[in-house]
């Protein structure tokens, strides 16, 4: 429908992008595992449902570009799409949620990011060049093709700069040597999609990461991450594709191996104890996180945070726009910290040591546990897995049964009920009955 609504304007529209990535992916998947060949399985199996479509056309008014007339035209033919336009470049989004077979569908719609023209863009070598633009803007040869998908020519496929090689080849290839300066975010994805897709780093895009690094640009992303949000933006989103992926060791690794980790803040390294310390969080919020309450990308990103002084460490949360209760963890940090390591000790009861650790969360307390002395750790682990779980044996349905008067005296009653039930003194309905008459 999207092509024959450029088609009758006399535009090109192109599928571009990760479609036509891993589009060509599940090809090459579907061609080697005839021959025993399953290194392209990972690639074909992320096939996403996030469609970026690029329209290449004339527009009349200078503010109103193609994609957003086309996107809205398709809302009209489609009244359930649900229709965002965004910002300078006025890119679109169709979001199907209504049809159930295309279950919550995402079609990005932008137009070519050229000049605009002056004169119809039905001139072929217009269209070309400025599709082929569009292309070179973007990050690598794998995520720079294109697929026509507008009559007479629908179907070709466009591809500049040897993006189905380097699949073949499983090579991440960026487009030019000023490619990570330009945008440093980029670092980030080049190592995502090579650990994604098992792909290696094309070594001459390896030496321009490494000179990008050399040349400093970290310390560009941190001083104009303030002046520039949507810079912050992308660091941001790619932290998190990054942490809340499964393969997010590997990423982390790799990225340390270029030296990219100091892109968050130049003081980051990843130190035997840091790595110790991300790996025994993620662990820990895999155990005791069972109702997936907590995003484990952020707290693995505080984690790192953590490593930094104060001062740093809240910047930074502050110019990624870390949600509120993020910034405020990683600012009391130390203060949480101190008040552990001196009053744990001293709780010598279960009943003391799940008083004061029931007014921290879970990301407060594996981000704790991994920066205490390892016998308040052990303690922290005994208050999460005996203690936080223990249920209360009466309620205060039961205190009614037992003739008691429902008033403010129910929580009291019911706190100590707790307390004696953590210490092992009650231990059945029977006992915790005995134990309130008493
Ligand atoms: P995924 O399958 O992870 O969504 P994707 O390739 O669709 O992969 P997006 O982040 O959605 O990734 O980006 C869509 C396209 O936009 C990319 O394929 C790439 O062509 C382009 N792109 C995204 N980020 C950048 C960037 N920082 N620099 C240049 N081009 C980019």
């Amino acid at each position: 429908a999207a092509a024959k609504q450029a088609e009758e304007r006399g535009w090109q529209l192109y599928l571009v992008g990760g479609a036509v990535r891993d589009l060509f992916l599940s090809d090459l998947a579907a061609a080697t595992t005839d021959e025993g060949d399953d290194r392209f399985e990972e690639g074909a199996n992320l096939f996403m449902a996030d469609i970026d479509l690029v329209v290449d056309g004339f527009h009349r008014a200078a503010d109103h570009a193609a994609g957003v007339e086309l996107a809205r035209a398709l809302q009209q033919q489609y009244p359930s799409v649900r229709l965002q336009i965004h910002g300078r470049f006025q890119t679109s989004a169709l979001t199907w949620h209504n049809d159930p077979t295309l279950n919550s569908l995402w079609i990005d719609i932008a137009t070519a990011r050229t000049e605009f023209y002056p004169y119809p863009a039905a001139n072929p070598e217009v269209e070309a060049s400025s599709i082929r633009q569009d292309l070179y803007r973007r990050d690598f040869t794998i995520n720079a093709m294109a697929i026509r998908l507008t009559a007479p020519r629908s179907g070709e496929v466009l591809d500049f700069f040897g993006g189905l090689l380097d699949l073949q080849e499983q090579h991440v290839r960026v487009l030019h040597a000023n490619s990570f300066i330009e945008d440093p975010t980029r670092i980030y994805r080049a190592v995502r999609f090579a650990v994604r897709l098992g792909f290696e780093i094309d070594p001459q895009t390896e030496g321009y990461i490494r000179h990008a690094i050399a040349s400093g640009v970290y310390h560009r992303i941190q001083t104009e991450m303030a002046k520039f949000p949507a810079l912050q933006t992308r660091l941001k989103q790619e932290l998190r594709y990054i942490l809340e992926a499964p393969y997010w060791t590997r990423a982390i690794q790799r990225l340390s191996d270029l030296g990219a980790i100091c892109c968050i803040h130049s003081d980051l390294q990843l130190t035997d104890r840091l790595w110790w310390q991300l790996r025994l969080v993620d662990r820990w919020l895999r155990q005791f996180d069972t109702d997936h309450q907590v995003e484990h990308w952020l707290t693995l990103l505080e984690v790192l945070l953590a490593e930094l002084e104060k001062s740093d460490r809240v910047k930074v949360a502050e110019n990624l726009q870390l949600p509120a209760d993020s910034i405020d963890r990683l600012q009391n940090l130390d203060e949480m910290q101190q008040y552990l390591q001196s009053h744990l000790p001293k709780c010598d009861r279960p009943s003391q040591l799940y008083q004061a650790l029931i007014p921290y969360d879970l990301p407060t307390l594996v981000l704790l546990a991994v920066l205490v002395p390892r016998s308040i750790r052990r303690q922290i682990w005994q208050y999460l897995t005996r203690l936080a779980p223990v249920k209360p044996l009466l309620n205060g349905n039961d205190l009614k049964a037992l003739g008691y008067k429902p008033g403010r005296q129910f929580k009291p009653m019911l706190e100590a009920l707790l307390a004696v039930t953590l210490d092992g003194e009650v231990r059945d309905r029977t006992e915790a009955e005995q134990f309130i008459r008493d």
